[in-house]
């Protein structure tokens, strides 16, 4: 298992299709595309920061894969069901993965996960061949079934929509005056706020902590995320309404103010 750089507009200040022939030529260099079995990817990191790509990055990616017989799995498990604002975040860069992985919204919170993908990789298995200690639980199945019929029944990729909005709103104009804000980033209901030195543009990660400590001290839980640990994550649930979303953003601006 190899790790590559993926493209992170904000630090590398590369476009899309030159931080993809970067990622290209390190694997091309390092493992040899004969060699290469798969590659696995979030569309948009999830504990790596929330980093959306830069636009072409997954497209020239995908390309590269077909084009050596590689296949591209794309990790939907923090991005999928509907929490970006698209039933899943490959939409969004207009690519289509040859195998998904999904969990965490799949199911309401029962424990499921699957591996979804092209017929011809997925029948390759024989019958039983691909399988877990509790693979197809029929609760958790049902619960899945009944989590998606609310995702594409009840409103629920538009409600990320009105979410994103909302968060991106705010954040922005907080952003607009206060330097030590850097990026705000993300798609539907997975925005990021990253936190940075207003001077230097370095991460902040004691800024950071220290914001998250003070909203937790007024009952919002915020989780950070990042490489650095500079990054505040705002993924509510989308069954929030708007008034408790505002209250959650009111204590996180007066944490930021007092930090
Ligand atoms: C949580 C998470 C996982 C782990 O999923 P499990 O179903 O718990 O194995 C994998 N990838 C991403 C992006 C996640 O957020």
């Amino acid at each position: 298992m190899y790790r590559a750089p993926l493209s992170y507009p904000f630090r590398d200040g590369l476009s899309g299709p030159e931080a993809a022939a970067r990622t290209i030529h390190q694997l091309e260099k390092q493992v040899g595309a004969e060699n290469l079995a798969a590659i696995v990817i979030e569309p948009i990191q999830g504990e790596g920061g929330f980093i959306v790509p830069a636009d072409g990055f997954l497209p020239a990616l995908q390309e590269w894969t077909r084009a050596n017989g590689i296949v591209f799995i794309a990790d939907e498990v923090q991005t999928g069901f509907a929490r970006t604002g698209e039933m899943f975040a490959s939409t969004h860069f207009g690519i289509e993965p040859d195998l998904i992985t999904t969990a965490k919204g799949i199911a309401a919170g029962l424990p499921l996960a699957a591996v979804t993908g092209r017929a011809e990789i997925m029948d390759a298995s024989h019958a039983g061949g691909l399988g877990g200690t509790y693979g197809g639980n029929p609760i958790a199945c049902a619960a899945a079934l009944a989590a998606i019929d609310v995702f594409e029944n009840d409103g629920m990729i538009e409600r990320a929509r009105q979410i994103e909005k909302a968060l991106k709103g705010r954040l922005q104009e907080l952003a607009a005056s206060d330097a030590r804000i850097g990026d705000v980033r993300g798609h539907g209901a997975m925005i990021a706020a990253e936190f940075v030195d207003a001077e230097t543009g370095a991460p902040d990660a004691a800024l950071t902590a220290a914001v998250a400590k003070a909203a937790i001290a007024e009952g919002v839980i915020v989780l950070t995320c990042g490489t650095d640990g500079n990054v505040i994550r705002f993924l509510p649930p989308l069954s929030i309404g708007d008034e408790l979303l505002n209250e959650g953003l009111d204590i996180i601006a007066a944490a930021l103010a007092a930090a």
